[in-house]
C-alpha cells in the first residue's frame, strides 16, 4: 500500500466511526510558552483536556506534523543512527473529548490494524500499565480485559510508568497508555528469540506502531496527579513506522516515503546507500533532517540564533556537518532536495510547493555559511594540533574542544574524528564538564517556577470581549504564581471574561490595571494567551481575591497598537501591489510604538518603491476606509472572498475577517475603526532578515508625529548654525564643503611655498664648524614638510649636519640629516644623535644613521637641543 492511500486509509476508517477530519495544526507553536513544537498529536487539543474551552466536535482524527528534538520529547541523537526514530515525522490519530474511552479506542485500533490493513495477528503484541506505587495508581485491569477479548493473554503484556504513563511534559494532562507493537522479523528469527521479550527493548524490527492513551489525569507543578474534569482518549501512531510494517521493508527508510529523497542523495554525493554504516548514517541524516527543516521554514519559522529557530539551524548543521564528514561534501548541496520533498510531498503539504524557492534559497545559504564555520575551525584545530605536537601531548584539553564547539560552532564529533586520524584524542570528561556548566549556566538562569492554579470559580469557558469593549467588571477565576530569574515573581490571572487582547499574532499584550471595589489598584504589566485563555500579569494580587473587580485596558496604547495593526494590513496590501503577489507575511509585530513586517522578496526595495509603498498606504488612510469586520465567516467562505491567511498559522473553522476597502486578512487583532484614525504611515527603514526575506519597519500617528517634530527640530539646529535662513540648507552645506577642499588645496600650496622660501634662508645661514655645514632652525612646518625640506637642502649642501626642530603646540619633533660621507668619515650617527637630544624635548626616537627623527611632549626644550646639537661637532 502507498503512503498516501495508508494515510487516506486511516483517516476514513474513523470517520466512519463518526470522527470530524481536522487538518494539522501547525510544527512550530507559536502562542504556547510551554512548548517551542508539536511533539505528538494532541498539543492542539491541550486546551479541550485541561476543559478550558470546548471542542467543536467530541470525536476527531488528523495527521499531525510532528518533530521530537527539545524538552521531553527529544529524539535528535537516534535519528539517522537507528531507523526508526525521526525528528520530523506525521502522527496519525484520534480523539475522543469526553466521549468514548478504553472499550472503543481498543477495539477499533484493532479492527483498523488486523482487518483494514490486514497486519497478522501473530507479529502483534499489546502492553498495559502495570501500575505504580509511588504514584498510589493501580494496573489498568479495565485495558487488560477488553485485550483480552481480541489477542492471546500471553501477547499482552505488562509496562512500567516510563512507557506506560503517557506525560506531554513536566505539567499538564496525562494517563495510563496501551502500546501496540509490531514484530516484523523472519520467521527464523522469530523461532529463535521470542519477539515478547523484546518488545521496549530498542530492537529495530520489534517497534512501537501506536500509543492509546487514555487520558485521565492533570500533572500538578508539586508532582501530584488530579483527575481531570473528563476522560478523554488521544491515540498516536507512527506513519513511517506503520508504512514500514504495510510495506513489507525493514526500515522507516526504505518506505516511499524516504526512497525518492536517498535516489536524489546519491544522485548528488555518488555515494550509494546501503554500503557502509557510517556513509548510511549520513543519507539517512541528511533526508530526515531536510524534511525537519523544510517544514519549519514553510511553517514561518526560519533558522536563527534563538529559541525555535536556534533548534532548526542546529538540525541543519547536523545533516551538514555529517554530508561534509562521511560523504566529503564541502560545498552546499542538501537545497537540491528540496525540489525532490516539494514534488512528494506538496500535494498532502501545499505549503511545500508555494514556498519552495524560499525553503531552498534559505537551506544554500545557512549551508554555505556553516561550511565556511567549519573551514575556520579546521585551521582553528590544526593550530591546536601543532601546538600539541610541538609540546609532545596526545590529549587535547576538553575545555578547548568545548570552546571550538560553544564559540565557533565546530561539532565535537568532528574534533574527535581529526584528532584520532592523528593519533590524538580529545579530553572527553573535561569536554563534558565545560559542557554541563554551561547548561547549568543557562538552566539556571532560565529557570521558571510554576505553582498551581488556585481555582476560585470553575464553571465556563473565558469570555474575550475586548473587540468592543476597554473595560469591564469581572470575576477573578483563577490565578498562580511563576517565578523566575528574569522577570522576578509575577502572578497570572484569568478572568471569567476579559477585554483585554492577550499576545498573538505578532500583536503585543494589552496592559492596563484592576481595581478592586475597597478601590485597591493593581497594575496589569502584559497579557499573553497560553491553552485558550488570556492570563493577565501583575506583580501582586488584589488583597481581596473574590467579589468583583474593574478592569481597564489602557486606551492610548491599544489605539496606537490597533493603528499599527491596521497600518500593517495596508503595507502588506501596498506591497503585494507595488512588488508583486510573491510577497508573503513571513514574520509581523505591533507594538504601540511601532510595526515591523518580513515578508519574502528576493531583493531590496528601492528608495523609489518604498515612496510608493508609503504613498499607497497614506491614500488609503485618506480614503477613510471604515472597518468592515466578521467575526463569523467560515474559513472556506473567507478564502473564497479572496481573505488571505498565514502559513503555519493554525485556524479554525469559523475565522474573523477584517476589510479595509480592498485589504481583506484572516485576524485575531485589534483594529481601528476607520483607516483615518491611522492619520499618517511612515516607513522608518527596510534591511534584510535573511536570504529572501526583508524587513521593513514603520510607524503611525502620533509616532509620525514625533518623528516629524524631532527631524524638524534638528533641520532648524542646522539652519540656525548655518546663519543662513534664506538659501537652501543642503546647498549652504555643498558649498560650505566646496569652501573647504578649495581651502585645503590653498594651505598646502601656501606651504610648499613657504618651505621653499625657507629652504633658501637655511642654506644662506649655514656655518662652517671643523669642516661640517652645521644648520640649525626652529619652524611650526608639519612633519610631512619638514622631511621634504630636510632632503632637499641635503641635495644642495655638502658635509652638511642639519637639524629642524617643529613645534606643534606641546608636541615637539627634531629631525636630523647628515651627508653620508659624515656618517662614515665623523662617525656620527643621526639616530644615536637624535635619542641623545630627545632629552630635551622629553622624548625619544631613533632611524638610520643618516636620517632620524624624535618625537617629545616638551616644546620649550627645542632650542636647547638646537644648541646641544651644535655642541656635538
Ligand atoms: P519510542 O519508544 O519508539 O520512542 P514513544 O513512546 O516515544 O516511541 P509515543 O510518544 O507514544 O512514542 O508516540 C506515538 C507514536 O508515534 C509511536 O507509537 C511511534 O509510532 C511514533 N513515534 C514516536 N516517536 C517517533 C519518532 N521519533 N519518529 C517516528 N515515529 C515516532
Ligand atoms: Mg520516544
Amino acid at each position: 500500500m502507498k503512503s498516501k492511500q495508508i494515510r487516506q486509509t486511516f483517516l476514513e476508517f474513523f470517520e466512519n466511526k463518526k470522527h470530524q477530519i481536522v487538518s494539522s495544526a501547525p510544527m512550530v507553536i507559536k502562542n504556547d510558552p510551554t512548548l517551542m513544537f508539536t511533539n505528538a498529536g494532541m498539543n492542539q487539543f491541550k486546551e479541550y483536556f485541561l476543559g478550558n474551552s470546548d471542542p467543536k466536535s467530541n470525536r476527531v482524527t488528523d495527521s499531525q506534523k510532528c518533530l521530537r528534538v527539545s524538552g521531553k520529547h527529544n529524539d535528535l541523537e537516534e535519528v539517522g543512527v537507528d531507523t526508526y526514530h525521526h525528528t520530523m515525522f506525521e502522527m496519525l490519530g484520534n480523539w475522543s473529548f469526553g466521549d468514548y474511552f478504553k472499550k472503543e479506542v481498543i477495539s477499533w485500533a484493532w479492527e483498523l490494524l488486523t482487518e483494514v490493513y490486514g497486519i497478522d495477528k501473530d507479529c502483534l503484541y499489546v502492553t498495559i500499565f502495570e501500575g505504580d506505587k509511588s504514584e498510589n495508581l493501580d494496573r489498568d485491569t479495565e485495558a487488560y480485559d477488553y485485550w483480552k477479548e481480541l489477542i492471546a493473554e500471553d501477547r499482552i503484556l505488562n509496562g512500567n510508568k516510563a512507557d506506560n504513563f503517557w506525560e506531554m511534559g513536566a505539567q499538564g494532562p496525562c494517563g495510563p497508555c496501551s502500546e501496540i507493537h509490531v514484530d516484523i522479523r523472519s520467521k527464523e528469527e522469530k523461532a529463535a528469540v521470542d519477539g515478547a521479550t523484546l518488545v521496549n527493548m530498542d530492537h529495530p524490527q520489534v517497534v512501537e506502531i501506536w500509543n492509546l492513551v487514555f487520558m485521565q489525569y492533570n500533572r500538578m507543578a508539586d508532582g501530584s496527579l488530579k483527575n481531570l474534569p473528563n476522560q478523554h482518549v488521544d491515540t498516536g501512531m507512527g506513519f513511517e513506522r506503520l508504512a514500514m510494517v504495510l510495506q513489507n521493508v525493514q526500515s522507516n527508510y526504505d518506505t516511499d516515503v524516504f526512497t525518492p529523497l536517498i535516489r536524489e542523495i546519491e544522485t548528488i554525493t555518488g555515494h550509494t546507500y546501503g554500503k557502509t554504516t557510517q556513509e548510511d548514517i549520513a543519507i539517512r541524516v541528511i533526508a530526515d533532517h531536510l524534511r525537519a527543516v523544510s517544514f519549519s521554514i514553510a511553517d514561518g519559522q526560519l533558522p536563527s540564533n534563538n529559541g525555535a529557530g536556534y533548534v532548526i539551524r542546529m538540525i541543519l548543521r547536523r545533516a551538514i556537518r555529517y554530508g561534509f564528514t562521511y560523504l566529503g561534501k564541502k560545498e552546499p548541496f542538501i537545497y537540491q532536495l528540496v525540489n525532490t520533498l516539494s514534488k512528494q510531498m506538496g500535494d498532502a503539504f501545499p505549503e511545500l510547493k508555494s514556498q519552495k524557492n524560499l525553503i531552498l534559497n534559505v537551506i544554500k545559504e545557512e549551508e554555505a555559511s556553516f561550511l565556511r564555520t567549519l573551514e575556520n575551525g579546521l585551521t582553528l584545530l590544526d593550530s591546536m594540533i601543532a601546538g600539541m605536537k610541538s609540546d609532545g601531548s596526545k590529549t587535547l584539553d576538553g575545555k578547548k574542544a568545548f570552546e571550538l564547539n560553544d564559540t565557533y560552532g565546530f561539532p565535537k564529533e568532528l574534533t574527535r574524528l581529526i584528532l584520532s586520524e592523528q593519533g590524538l584524542e580529545m579530553d572527553e570528561e573535561g569536554f563534558s564538564i565545560a559542557l554541563k556548566k554551561q547548561q547549568d549556566d543557562s538552566r539556571k538562569a532560565s529557570a521558571t517556577e510554576t505553582s498551581d492554579w488556585t481555582v476560585l470559580v470553575d464553571d465556563d469557558t473565558q469570555e474575550f470581549i475586548g473587540y468592543d469593549k476597554l473595560e469591564a467588571d469581572v470575576r477573578i477565576s483563577q490565578y498562580r504564581k511563576v517565578t523566575s530569574k528574569k522577570d522576578g515573581e509575577l502572578y497570572q490571572i484569568v478572568f471569567n471574561m476579559t477585554p483585554f487582547y492577550g499576545e498573538s499574532g505578532g500583536q503585543t499584550g494589552d496592559k492596563g490595571y484592576l481595581e478592586s471595589a475597597s478601590g485597591d489598584t493593581v497594575y496589569i504589566v502584559d497579557t499573553k494567551k497560553e491553552n485558550g485563555q488570556t492570563v493577565h500579569l501583575t506583580k501582586n494580587l488584589p488583597k481581596e481575591i473574590g467579589g468583583t473587580h474593574k478592569v481597564v485596558v489602557d486606551a492610548n496604547q491599544r489605539a496606537r497598537t490597533a493603528a499599527n495593526h491596521t497600518a500593517t494590513h495596508l503595507l502588506h496590501q501596498a506591497m503585494r501591489k507595488i512588488l508583486g503577489k510573491h510577497v508573503e507575511q513571513k514574520g509581523s509585530m505591533v507594538r504601540s510604538a511601532s510595526l515591523r513586517f518580513d515578508f519574502s522578496h528576493f531583493s531590496k526595495v528601492s528608495p523609489e518603491e518604498l515612496v510608493e509603498i508609503e504613498n499607497f498606504v497614506n491614500a488609503r488612510i485618506r480614503e477613510q476606509l471604515s472597518l468592515e469586520e466578521n467575526r463569523n465567516n467560515t474559513y472556506d467562505q473567507a478564502i473564497e472572498d479572496g481573505a488571505i491567511g498565514l502559513f503555519g498559522e493554525k485556524y479554525g473553522d469559523v475565522v474573523r475577517t477584517i476589510k479595509f476597502g480592498e485589504s481583506n486578512e484572516l485576524c485575531g487583532g485589534t483594529h481601528v475603526k476607520n483607516t483615518g484614525d491611522i492619520w499618517h504611515f511612515k516607513i522608518t527603514s527596510e534591511s534584510a532578515v535573511a536570504s529572501g526575506i526583508r524587513r521593513i519597519e514603520a510607524i503611525t500617528s502620533d509616532a509620525v508625529k514625533d518623528f516629524f517634530t524631532e527631524q524638524s527640530k534638528s533641520f532648524e539646529e542646522i539652519k540656525a548654525v548655518l546663519k543662513n535662513p534664506t538659501k537652501n540648507p543642503a546647498e549652504s552645506i555643498v558649498a560650505l564643503q566646496d569652501e573647504n577642499a578649495s581651502l585645503k588645496k590653498e594651505i598646502e600650496q601656501l606651504l610648499k611655498a613657504k618651505a621653499g622660501n625657507l629652504k633658501g634662508d637655511l642654506i644662506a645661514s649655514a656655518k662652517s664648524i671643523n669642516g661640517v655645514n652645521f644648520i640649525a632652525t626652529k619652524t611650526d612646518l608639519d612633519a610631512k614638510s619638514v622631511k621634504e625640506l630636510a632632503f632637499n637642502i641635503e641635495k644642495e649642501v655638502e658635509n652638511l649636519f642639519l637639524i629642524i626642530g617643529a613645534a606643534n603646540g606641546d608636541k615637539a619633533t627634531l629631525t636630523v640629516i647628515l651627508s653620508k660621507n659624515l656618517v662614515e668619515e665623523k662617525s656620527l650617527d643621526a639616530g644615536k644623535i637624535v635619542r641623545e637630544l630627545g632629552k630635551h624635548i622629553q622624548g625619544g626616537g631613533g632611524g638610520q644613521s643618516h636620517f632620524a627623527t624624535a618625537g617629545g611632549k616638551n616644546a620649550a626644550g627645542i632650542d636647547a637641543a638646537l644648541a646641544a646639537a651644535e655642541e656635538l661637532i
